[in-house]
């Protein structure tokens, strides 16, 4: 069993058995072991010096993009939301945003600036880290696009800069090693107009608002779409709009969205994952793959 001694020297918020629905869109998921937001990038380096170094790691930012299972994470988490959030302007062109800046703030920050580019990250209900490790986009750009470097820091609390054309990236992906996380990006914008990028980012605000639903929990598109295909199509093509397992259903608005409607179970949503995944395979021979992340472990009695 762990103590916390070793850590009394923190300035951040440390908890044990902390309940990760709390910390996701979903609001599902069982404990992890220890839960920490840092109270600024030292307290982190200090946090990572002091981790056993075989204590298994994960970092959320605003945990909209995973489904943490029921029986919870073993080890420790990282949360960024709410802490790391500092944004300023480099030069001209250049912003630098830590992992726990919010999107829409980065998006409104630069659109102020007059700065064009970042206007899409308004709608993405997460952090600059969840992004940067999604490579989150929609309406055509997306995270990685707009990126020059990125800060890193490692297992032991190093911290170092690496160039964006250093990453492999793709649809919702990038490869980063195992054991190194965001904790910054710099990103190199154009020279814009303010007005119209804060209408910009107003119209598809709107947008989404009528297409999406909103007010229940969700983690946005559950599927990548397949190329050349939507995933929501295929999935309301299969009849699966409002079906229901548990407290879990698909979406009426939107069919690649799952809602919790109040009691799902983690679990609830990862079986209706795996229904309209084998449904849609079943009816249109397509493969969906998960865009959400599904972390943790199950619950022992399952
Ligand atoms: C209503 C709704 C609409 C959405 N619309 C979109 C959309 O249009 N486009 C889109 O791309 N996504 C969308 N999403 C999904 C989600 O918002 C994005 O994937 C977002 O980038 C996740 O950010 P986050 O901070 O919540 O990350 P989390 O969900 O907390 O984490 C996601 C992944 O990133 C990792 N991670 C988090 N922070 C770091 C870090 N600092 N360093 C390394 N790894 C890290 C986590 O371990 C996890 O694997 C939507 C979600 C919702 C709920």
């Amino acid at each position: 069993m762990m103590t916390f001694d070793g850590f009394k020297n923190l300035r951040g918020r440390l908890m044990q058995n902390a309940l990760l629905a709390e910390y996701t869109s979903f609001r599902v998921g069982g404990p992890a072991d220890i839960l920490f937001t840092p109270a600024d990038m030292d307290d982190l380096v200090t946090f990572l010096q002091l981790l056993p170094p075989d204590m298994p790691l994960l970092w959320l930012g605003l945990g909209s993009n995973v489904l943490v299972r029921d029986g919870g994470i073993e080890g420790a988490v990282i949360v960024t939301q709410g802490a790391m959030h500092d944004i300023s302007i480099q030069n001209d062109l250049l912003v630098r945003a830590e992992a726990g800046v919010s999107c829409a703030q980065i998006a409104r920050f630069t659109a102020r600036l007059g700065l064009t580019g970042l206007e899409f990250m308004a709608g993405i209900p997460g952090t600059v880290g969840g992004a940067l490790a999604m490579n989150a986009g929609c309406h055509n750009s997306e995270t990685w696009q707009h990126l020059s470097q990125v800060e890193m820091i490692n297992r032991q609390g190093k911290k170092y800069l690496r160039l964006a054309c250093n990453f492999e990236v793709g649809y919702r992906r990038v490869n980063r090693q195992v054991d190194e996380w965001f904790v910054a990006g710099y990103f190199q914008l154009q020279l814009g107009e303010k007005t119209r990028s804060l209408n910009d980012i107003r119209v598809l605000l709107e947008k989404r608002n009528a297409t999406q639903p909103t007010g229940l929990p969700n983690c946005g598109s559950v599927f990548r779409n397949p190329p050349g295909q939507f995933a929501g199509h295929l999935i309301e093509q299969s009849g699966l709009k409002n079906w229901t397992i548990g407290g879990a259903s698909v979406s009426a608005k939107h069919a690649n969205f799952i809602i919790n409607e109040g009691n799902a179970t983690a679990a609830d949503i990862e079986d209706l994952i795996l229904h309209v995944s084998a449904t849609v395979q079943a009816k249109h021979g397509v493969h969906l793959i998960p865009e959400v992340c599904i972390i943790g472990k199950k619950a022992a009695s399952r």
